[in-house]
Protein backbone atom coordinates (compact mmCIF):
# COMPACT_ATOMS: atom_id res chain seq x y z
CA UNK A 1 0.00 0.00 0.00
CA UNK A 2 1.61 3.31 -0.91
CA UNK A 3 1.28 6.48 1.38
CA UNK A 4 -1.40 7.70 -0.63
CA UNK A 5 -3.83 5.15 0.35
CA UNK A 6 -2.87 5.57 3.80
CA UNK A 7 -4.23 8.88 5.29
CA UNK A 8 -4.56 9.96 8.66
CA UNK A 9 -5.78 13.15 9.95
CA UNK A 10 -4.66 14.04 13.31
CA UNK A 11 -6.90 16.28 15.56
CA UNK A 12 -4.91 16.90 18.82
CA UNK A 13 -7.60 19.07 20.58
CA UNK A 14 -7.26 20.63 24.00
CA UNK A 15 -5.45 20.71 27.24
CA UNK A 16 -3.03 17.14 27.16
CA UNK A 17 -4.48 16.18 23.52
CA UNK A 18 -1.69 18.13 21.55
CA UNK A 19 1.15 17.00 23.68
CA UNK A 20 0.39 13.50 23.73
CA UNK A 21 0.06 13.18 19.97
CA UNK A 22 3.17 15.45 19.13
CA UNK A 23 4.63 11.43 20.83
CA UNK A 24 2.28 9.77 18.14
CA UNK A 25 3.72 12.39 15.29
CA UNK A 26 7.14 10.84 16.43
CA UNK A 27 5.82 7.37 16.33
CA UNK A 28 4.67 7.81 13.08
CA UNK A 29 7.78 9.42 11.54
CA UNK A 30 9.62 6.22 13.09
CA UNK A 31 7.20 3.81 11.09
CA UNK A 32 8.29 5.59 7.77
CA UNK A 33 11.80 6.08 8.54
CA UNK A 34 12.75 2.75 10.28
CA UNK A 35 9.68 0.33 9.06
CA UNK A 36 8.98 1.98 5.28
CA UNK A 37 5.10 2.17 6.50
CA UNK A 38 4.59 5.79 5.51
CA UNK A 39 1.30 7.69 5.85
CA UNK A 40 -0.47 10.97 4.21
CA UNK A 41 -0.78 12.89 7.61
CA UNK A 42 -2.37 15.39 7.79
CA UNK A 43 -3.51 18.45 11.04
CA UNK A 44 -6.72 20.38 12.08
CA UNK A 45 -8.12 21.66 15.14
CA UNK A 46 -11.13 20.25 16.70
CA UNK A 47 -13.13 20.98 20.37
CA UNK A 48 -12.04 24.29 21.82
CA UNK A 49 -9.41 25.14 19.61
CA UNK A 50 -11.68 24.91 16.40
CA UNK A 51 -13.86 26.98 18.68
CA UNK A 52 -11.19 29.88 19.07
CA UNK A 53 -9.90 29.28 15.64
CA UNK A 54 -13.28 28.92 13.63
CA UNK A 55 -16.14 30.13 15.67
CA UNK A 56 -17.11 26.39 15.87
CA UNK A 57 -15.45 22.94 17.41
CA UNK A 58 -16.24 21.40 14.14
CA UNK A 59 -15.08 23.31 11.07
CA UNK A 60 -17.02 21.94 7.85
CA UNK A 61 -13.43 21.88 6.01
CA UNK A 62 -12.31 19.52 8.89
CA UNK A 63 -15.17 17.07 8.83
CA UNK A 64 -14.91 16.93 5.15
CA UNK A 65 -10.97 16.19 5.57
CA UNK A 66 -11.71 13.62 8.38
CA UNK A 67 -14.09 11.86 5.72
CA UNK A 68 -11.58 11.87 3.03
CA UNK A 69 -9.02 10.60 4.99
CA UNK A 70 -11.10 7.81 6.77
CA UNK A 71 -8.78 7.03 9.55
CA UNK A 72 -8.72 10.45 12.48
CA UNK A 73 -6.21 10.36 15.52
CA UNK A 74 -8.15 12.35 17.99
CA UNK A 75 -6.43 13.74 21.43
CA UNK A 76 -9.05 15.16 23.74
CA UNK A 77 -11.25 17.87 23.77
CA UNK A 78 -12.88 20.22 26.73
CA UNK A 79 -11.80 22.80 29.49
CA UNK A 80 -13.24 24.76 31.85
CA UNK A 81 -12.93 28.10 29.54
CA UNK A 82 -15.27 26.56 27.78
CA UNK A 83 -17.74 25.58 30.02
CA UNK A 84 -20.46 28.23 29.82
CA UNK A 85 -20.50 28.15 25.83
CA UNK A 86 -23.56 27.03 24.66
CA UNK A 87 -23.65 22.98 24.10
CA UNK A 88 -23.81 23.23 20.75
CA UNK A 89 -20.23 25.58 20.49
CA UNK A 90 -18.54 23.14 22.93
CA UNK A 91 -16.08 21.11 22.78
CA UNK A 92 -17.70 17.51 23.15
CA UNK A 93 -19.97 18.97 20.24
CA UNK A 94 -17.17 18.52 17.89
CA UNK A 95 -16.62 14.86 18.96
CA UNK A 96 -19.98 13.59 19.20
CA UNK A 97 -20.71 15.08 15.61
CA UNK A 98 -18.00 13.87 14.12
CA UNK A 99 -18.88 10.45 15.25
CA UNK A 100 -22.48 11.17 14.10
CA UNK A 101 -21.10 12.46 10.55
CA UNK A 102 -18.79 9.51 10.19
CA UNK A 103 -21.55 7.17 11.00
CA UNK A 104 -18.86 5.61 14.09
CA UNK A 105 -21.77 3.07 14.90
CA UNK A 106 -19.12 0.68 17.04
CA UNK A 107 -17.26 1.83 19.53
CA UNK A 108 -14.16 -0.71 20.94
CA UNK A 109 -12.65 -0.42 24.39
CA UNK A 110 -9.88 -2.68 25.39
CA UNK A 111 -9.50 -3.17 28.80
CA UNK A 112 -5.89 -5.14 28.75
CA UNK A 113 -3.61 -5.40 32.04
CA UNK A 114 -0.21 -5.22 32.05
CA UNK A 115 1.60 -6.82 34.44
CA UNK A 116 4.30 -4.46 34.95
CA UNK A 117 1.41 -2.42 36.47
CA UNK A 118 -1.11 -4.54 37.94
CA UNK A 119 -0.87 -3.16 41.04
CA UNK A 120 -2.04 0.06 40.04
CA UNK A 121 -5.73 -2.06 39.67
CA UNK A 122 -7.55 -1.66 43.02
CA UNK A 123 -8.61 -5.51 42.22
CA UNK A 124 -6.38 -8.72 43.38
CA UNK A 125 -3.65 -9.15 41.15
CA UNK A 126 -4.72 -12.91 40.69
CA UNK A 127 -8.33 -11.47 39.52
CA UNK A 128 -7.24 -9.36 36.59
CA UNK A 129 -3.33 -10.99 35.92
CA UNK A 130 -2.82 -11.52 31.72
CA UNK A 131 -6.72 -9.74 31.46
CA UNK A 132 -7.54 -8.80 27.98
CA UNK A 133 -10.79 -8.53 27.18
CA UNK A 134 -12.64 -6.18 24.16
CA UNK A 135 -16.13 -4.32 24.98
CA UNK A 136 -18.04 -3.70 21.66
CA UNK A 137 -20.51 -0.99 22.27
CA UNK A 138 -23.19 0.06 20.24
CA UNK A 139 -22.40 3.96 19.63
CA UNK A 140 -25.13 5.59 17.44
CA UNK A 141 -28.68 4.00 18.58
CA UNK A 142 -30.57 3.39 21.72
CA UNK A 143 -31.81 5.53 24.57
CA UNK A 144 -29.37 8.57 23.75
CA UNK A 145 -30.88 9.08 20.60
CA UNK A 146 -34.72 7.54 20.53
CA UNK A 147 -37.47 9.94 19.98
CA UNK A 148 -39.58 10.85 21.91
CA UNK A 149 -37.60 12.85 24.09
CA UNK A 150 -38.18 15.74 25.94
CA UNK A 151 -38.88 17.07 29.53
CA UNK A 152 -42.63 17.86 29.31
CA UNK A 153 -45.22 19.92 31.50
CA UNK A 154 -47.58 17.92 33.18
CA UNK A 155 -49.37 21.05 34.95
CA UNK A 156 -49.72 21.78 38.36
CA UNK A 157 -45.97 22.11 38.67
CA UNK A 158 -45.66 18.05 37.42
CA UNK A 159 -43.52 17.27 34.93
CA UNK A 160 -42.22 14.42 33.04
CA UNK A 161 -38.90 13.81 31.56
CA UNK A 162 -38.61 10.59 28.89
CA UNK A 163 -36.43 8.95 26.96
CA UNK A 164 -36.92 5.95 24.03
CA UNK A 165 -34.98 3.07 24.22
CA UNK A 166 -35.17 1.45 21.01
CA UNK A 167 -33.35 -1.01 18.69
CA UNK A 168 -33.93 -2.14 14.85
CA UNK A 169 -32.94 -5.23 13.22
CA UNK A 170 -29.93 -3.57 10.96
CA UNK A 171 -28.94 -1.86 14.09
CA UNK A 172 -27.75 -5.10 16.01
CA UNK A 173 -26.77 -6.88 13.05
CA UNK A 174 -24.21 -4.54 11.99
CA UNK A 175 -22.54 -4.04 15.54
CA UNK A 176 -22.86 -7.81 16.77
CA UNK A 177 -21.62 -8.52 12.89
CA UNK A 178 -18.29 -6.47 14.49
CA UNK A 179 -18.13 -7.93 17.44
CA UNK A 180 -18.05 -11.22 15.74
CA UNK A 181 -15.97 -10.73 13.33
CA UNK A 182 -13.27 -9.22 15.52
CA UNK A 183 -13.80 -12.50 18.02
CA UNK A 184 -12.72 -14.62 15.07
CA UNK A 185 -8.97 -12.10 15.41
CA UNK A 186 -9.13 -13.56 19.16
CA UNK A 187 -10.53 -16.73 20.86
CA UNK A 188 -13.80 -16.98 19.14
CA UNK A 189 -15.99 -16.06 22.08
CA UNK A 190 -18.96 -13.62 22.37
CA UNK A 191 -21.00 -12.62 25.27
CA UNK A 192 -23.51 -10.26 24.48
CA UNK A 193 -25.18 -8.26 27.27
CA UNK A 194 -28.94 -7.01 27.78
CA UNK A 195 -31.89 -6.74 29.81
CA UNK A 196 -34.04 -8.66 27.91
CA UNK A 197 -35.40 -10.08 31.09
CA UNK A 198 -37.30 -6.38 31.21
CA UNK A 199 -36.72 -4.87 28.32
CA UNK A 200 -38.45 -5.30 24.71
CA UNK A 201 -35.51 -4.22 23.25
CA UNK A 202 -33.21 -5.89 24.97
CA UNK A 203 -34.97 -9.10 24.01
CA UNK A 204 -35.18 -7.83 20.66
CA UNK A 205 -31.09 -7.47 20.86
CA UNK A 206 -30.77 -10.79 22.33
CA UNK A 207 -33.00 -12.66 19.63
CA UNK A 208 -31.31 -11.23 16.82
CA UNK A 209 -27.52 -11.43 17.91
CA UNK A 210 -28.48 -15.01 18.46
CA UNK A 211 -30.15 -14.74 14.68
CA UNK A 212 -26.96 -13.12 13.03
CA UNK A 213 -24.71 -15.96 14.66
CA UNK A 214 -26.78 -18.58 14.03
CA UNK A 215 -27.09 -17.96 9.96
CA UNK A 216 -23.73 -16.40 9.51
CA UNK A 217 -21.02 -17.05 12.50
CA UNK A 218 -21.82 -20.90 13.55
CA UNK A 219 -18.39 -21.01 14.56
CA UNK A 220 -18.51 -18.47 17.42
CA UNK A 221 -19.06 -19.34 20.64
CA UNK A 222 -22.42 -16.88 21.53
CA UNK A 223 -23.47 -16.71 25.01
CA UNK A 224 -25.98 -13.69 26.51
CA UNK A 225 -25.85 -12.22 30.06
CA UNK A 226 -28.30 -9.87 32.03
CA UNK A 227 -26.08 -5.99 31.96
CA UNK A 228 -26.52 -6.31 35.96
CA UNK A 229 -25.11 -9.71 35.67
CA UNK A 230 -22.03 -8.81 33.58
CA UNK A 231 -21.29 -5.79 35.83
CA UNK A 232 -20.97 -8.26 38.82
CA UNK A 233 -19.11 -10.60 37.00
CA UNK A 234 -16.48 -8.00 35.57
CA UNK A 235 -15.19 -7.29 39.22
CA UNK A 236 -15.66 -10.99 40.43
CA UNK A 237 -14.24 -13.25 37.69
CA UNK A 238 -13.18 -10.54 34.79
CA UNK A 239 -11.17 -13.09 32.90
CA UNK A 240 -14.20 -15.42 32.11
CA UNK A 241 -14.60 -12.74 29.16
CA UNK A 242 -13.20 -12.35 25.48
CA UNK A 243 -15.89 -9.66 23.71
CA UNK A 244 -18.21 -8.44 25.40
CA UNK A 245 -21.31 -7.03 22.84
CA UNK A 246 -23.43 -4.63 24.71
CA UNK A 247 -25.69 -1.50 23.60
CA UNK A 248 -25.11 2.23 24.15
CA UNK A 249 -26.24 2.35 27.31
CA UNK A 250 -24.95 -0.42 28.86
CA UNK A 251 -21.65 -0.31 27.10
CA UNK A 252 -20.94 3.35 28.44
CA UNK A 253 -21.55 1.91 31.67
CA UNK A 254 -19.30 -1.54 31.56
CA UNK A 255 -16.65 0.16 29.23
CA UNK A 256 -15.92 2.36 32.18
CA UNK A 257 -16.14 -0.18 34.59
CA UNK A 258 -13.86 -2.67 32.82
CA UNK A 259 -11.30 0.16 32.17
CA UNK A 260 -11.10 0.49 35.74
CA UNK A 261 -9.99 -2.62 36.43
CA UNK A 262 -6.64 -1.97 34.62
CA UNK A 263 -6.40 0.70 36.25
CA UNK A 264 -4.74 3.85 34.66
CA UNK A 265 -7.15 6.22 32.49
CA UNK A 266 -3.32 7.18 30.92
CA UNK A 267 -3.10 3.77 29.04
CA UNK A 268 -6.59 3.36 27.73
CA UNK A 269 -7.25 3.59 24.26
CA UNK A 270 -10.40 3.44 22.02
CA UNK A 271 -11.10 2.92 18.55
CA UNK A 272 -14.69 3.64 16.79
CA UNK A 273 -15.81 2.19 13.31
CA UNK A 274 -18.07 2.38 10.66
CA UNK A 275 -19.47 0.36 8.20
CA UNK A 276 -17.33 -1.36 5.64
CA UNK A 277 -18.11 -0.24 2.57
CA UNK A 278 -18.20 -1.35 -0.78
CA UNK A 279 -14.57 -1.03 -1.55
CA UNK A 280 -13.51 -2.37 1.30
CA UNK A 281 -12.73 0.90 3.00
CA UNK A 282 -14.13 2.04 6.30
CA UNK A 283 -14.20 5.59 8.50
CA UNK A 284 -12.76 5.32 11.86
CA UNK A 285 -11.63 7.73 14.78
CA UNK A 286 -8.75 6.45 17.09
CA UNK A 287 -8.61 8.20 20.17
CA UNK A 288 -7.63 7.93 24.49
CA UNK A 289 -10.69 7.02 26.07
CA UNK A 290 -9.05 10.36 28.88
CA UNK A 291 -10.30 13.88 28.45
CA UNK A 292 -8.14 17.06 27.84
CA UNK A 293 -6.58 16.81 31.64
CA UNK A 294 -6.60 20.62 32.20
CA UNK A 295 -4.94 20.08 35.68
CA UNK A 296 -1.67 18.67 34.28
CA UNK A 297 -1.94 20.33 30.68
CA UNK A 298 1.34 22.04 29.45
CA UNK A 299 3.62 20.40 32.45
CA UNK A 300 4.92 17.93 30.36
CA UNK A 301 4.01 14.73 32.20
CA UNK A 302 1.19 13.61 30.93
CA UNK A 303 0.75 9.96 29.88
CA UNK A 304 0.93 9.48 26.14
CA UNK A 305 0.21 5.59 26.30
CA UNK A 306 -3.31 6.02 25.63
CA UNK A 307 -2.58 7.80 22.68
CA UNK A 308 0.07 5.76 21.35
CA UNK A 309 -1.42 2.83 21.77
CA UNK A 310 -4.88 3.99 19.62
CA UNK A 311 -2.23 4.37 17.08
CA UNK A 312 -1.38 0.70 17.43
CA UNK A 313 -5.52 0.16 17.08
CA UNK A 314 -5.10 2.59 14.00
CA UNK A 315 -2.50 0.10 12.21
CA UNK A 316 -4.74 -2.79 13.36
CA UNK A 317 -8.33 -2.18 11.96
CA UNK A 318 -7.65 1.07 9.57
CA UNK A 319 -4.80 -0.46 7.66
CA UNK A 320 -4.07 -4.20 8.45
CA UNK A 321 -0.79 -3.71 9.81
CA UNK A 322 -1.46 -6.36 12.70
CA UNK A 323 2.89 -6.89 12.70
CA UNK A 324 3.34 -3.24 13.06
CA UNK A 325 0.48 -2.91 15.51
CA UNK A 326 1.87 -5.96 17.59
CA UNK A 327 5.49 -4.56 17.56
CA UNK A 328 4.62 -1.24 18.85
CA UNK A 329 2.51 -2.68 21.83
CA UNK A 330 4.95 -5.22 22.37
CA UNK A 331 7.81 -2.40 23.02
CA UNK A 332 5.46 -0.45 24.97
CA UNK A 333 5.03 -3.64 27.33
CA UNK A 334 8.72 -3.47 27.41
CA UNK A 335 9.39 0.08 28.57
CA UNK A 336 7.12 -0.77 30.97
CA UNK A 337 9.05 -3.82 31.99
CA UNK A 338 12.08 -2.00 32.05
CA UNK A 339 10.27 0.14 35.37
CA UNK A 340 9.79 3.30 33.33
CA UNK A 341 6.70 5.51 34.33
CA UNK A 342 5.01 8.74 34.01
CA UNK A 343 3.57 10.38 36.98
CA UNK A 344 0.48 8.80 36.71
CA UNK A 345 1.30 5.26 37.38
CA UNK A 346 4.81 5.56 39.30
CA UNK A 347 5.97 3.40 42.11
CA UNK A 348 8.46 3.06 44.60
CA UNK A 349 11.81 2.35 42.89
CA UNK A 350 10.93 2.94 38.86
CA UNK A 351 11.87 5.45 37.07
CA UNK A 352 10.06 8.46 36.59
CA UNK A 353 9.96 9.92 32.85
CA UNK A 354 7.81 12.74 31.38
CA UNK A 355 5.74 12.30 28.50
CA UNK A 356 8.57 12.79 25.61
CA UNK A 357 10.78 11.07 27.88
CA UNK A 358 8.57 7.86 28.13
CA UNK A 359 8.19 8.09 24.01
CA UNK A 360 12.55 8.29 24.15
CA UNK A 361 12.38 4.78 25.73
CA UNK A 362 9.69 3.90 23.62
CA UNK A 363 11.44 4.79 20.12
CA UNK A 364 14.60 2.64 21.73
CA UNK A 365 12.94 -0.45 22.68
CA UNK A 366 11.14 -0.42 19.02
CA UNK A 367 14.82 -0.25 17.43
CA UNK A 368 16.18 -2.93 19.47
CA UNK A 369 12.96 -5.03 18.36
CA UNK A 370 13.26 -4.92 14.83
CA UNK A 371 17.15 -5.81 15.46
P1 LIG B 1 -9.77 13.71 32.42
O1 LIG B 1 -9.71 12.35 31.84
O2 LIG B 1 -9.30 14.81 31.57
O3 LIG B 1 -8.88 13.72 33.77
C1 LIG B 1 -9.20 12.95 34.93
C2 LIG B 1 -7.93 12.79 35.81
O4 LIG B 1 -7.04 11.87 35.17
C3 LIG B 1 -7.15 14.10 35.98
O5 LIG B 1 -6.61 14.14 37.26
C4 LIG B 1 -6.05 14.01 34.94
O6 LIG B 1 -4.88 14.71 35.29
C5 LIG B 1 -5.80 12.49 34.89
N1 LIG B 1 -5.38 12.08 33.54
C6 LIG B 1 -6.17 11.98 32.44
N2 LIG B 1 -5.44 11.61 31.39
C7 LIG B 1 -4.16 11.49 31.83
C8 LIG B 1 -2.96 11.15 31.17
N3 LIG B 1 -2.91 10.84 29.87
N4 LIG B 1 -1.83 11.14 31.91
C9 LIG B 1 -1.86 11.42 33.22
N5 LIG B 1 -2.97 11.74 33.89
C10 LIG B 1 -4.12 11.78 33.18
O7 LIG B 1 -11.26 13.94 32.92
P2 LIG B 1 -11.93 15.25 33.53
O8 LIG B 1 -10.96 15.95 34.43
O9 LIG B 1 -13.23 14.80 34.05
O10 LIG B 1 -12.24 16.19 32.28
C11 LIG B 1 -11.40 17.26 31.84
C12 LIG B 1 -11.94 17.80 30.54
O11 LIG B 1 -11.87 16.79 29.54
C13 LIG B 1 -13.41 18.22 30.61
O12 LIG B 1 -13.58 19.39 29.85
C14 LIG B 1 -14.15 17.05 29.99
O13 LIG B 1 -15.37 17.44 29.41
C15 LIG B 1 -13.17 16.62 28.94
N6 LIG B 1 -13.28 15.22 28.49
C16 LIG B 1 -13.06 15.00 27.18
C17 LIG B 1 -13.08 13.71 26.69
C18 LIG B 1 -12.77 13.48 25.23
O14 LIG B 1 -12.20 14.36 24.61
N7 LIG B 1 -13.13 12.34 24.67
C19 LIG B 1 -13.32 12.63 27.56
C20 LIG B 1 -13.51 12.89 28.91
C21 LIG B 1 -13.48 14.20 29.37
Amino acid sequence: MQSANRKILLLPGDGIGPEVMAEVSRVIDWMARRRAVRFEVACDDVGGAAFERYGTPLNESTLAKAVDCGCVLFGAVGGPQFANLPYDQRPEAGLLRLREEMGLFANLRPAVCFDAVIDASTLKSEVVKGLDILIVRELTGGVYFGVPRGIFDLGNGARRGLNTHQYTTPEIHQVARTAFELARTRSGRVTSVDKSNVMEAGLLWREEVQTLRDAEYVDITLTHMYADNCAMQLVRDPRQFDVILTDNLFGDMLSDEAAMLTGSLGMLPSASLGAVDISGRRLALYEPIHGSAPDIAGKGVANPAAALLSFAMALRYSFALEEDAHLLEESFKGVLAKGYRTADIMQPGKFEVGTSGLTDRLLDELEANIR
